[in-house]
């Protein structure tokens, strides 16, 4: 069966939002996959990259703040890089999570929003990530706070993680970045 999409259809629902906050022209996409194939998270995901752009695409609307590949993105770019169009697929993910938070969307299953929560709480205090404190507040915020314990003293031996926060970071500005951010979703956007 041939399915019509109407142009005014196909405006509706969050498109014109993520394409206002991540600076990007969806209507590029002509599906050729190539960010699926390179994204690594793909296979862990029911909607991969190309499938969460065509589904904004088609006018998709909140139900799509509760899609799982939103929070598995590891805004790693690949998709980005891949892209022949140059569509900043990361960007796209940034600003679903930001209106999942937002609109108070139900947050799938598992870790990744808490973890999420926990690496941005340590960028806003510190400028910068700070893998100890962001670890702390993980797992702690799961109850499991000395899980995991027993890792540490090989990471510190290996110079896999900083025991000290990290210096020279720009704070105030980091810290100007995060007020916007507050205010834009004060606003509702
Ligand atoms: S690589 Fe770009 S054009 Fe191809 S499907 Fe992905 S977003 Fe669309
Ligand atoms: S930025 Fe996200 S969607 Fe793109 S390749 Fe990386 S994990 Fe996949």
């Amino acid at each position: 069966m041939t399915v019509k999409i109407k142009k005014k259809a196909a405006e509706t629902g969050l498109r014109r939002i993520v394409e206002e906050m991540s600076g990007v022209d969806l209507s590029l996409c002509y599906q050729c996959k190539k960010c699926t194939s390179g994204c690594p998270v793909a296979k862990l995901s029911q909607s991969p990259p190309s499938e969460i752009v065509r589904r904004l695409q088609l006018g998709a609307g909140d139900e799509l703040l509760e899609n799982e590949h939103i929070w598995l993105c590891l805004t790693c770019e690949t998709c980005y890089s891949r892209c022949p169009m140059q569509i900043n697929i990361a960007a796209v993910m940034d600003a679903l999570r930001a209106l999942a938070l937002a609109r108070n969307a139900s947050l799938p299953k598992g870790n990744a929003p808490a973890f999420n929560r926990a690496f941005l709480n340590t960028v806003k205090t510190y400028g910068r990530s700070y893998d100890l404190s962001a670890i702390a507040q993980y797992k702690l915020g799961g109850g499991n706070l000395i899980q995991d314990i027993g890792k540490f003293p090989a990471m510190l031996k290996k110079g896999k993680i900083a025991v000290l926060p990290p210096s020279g970071a720009d704070k105030q500005t980091v810290k100007q970045i995060f007020n916007k951010a507050q205010q834009t979703k004060g606003s509702g956007r």
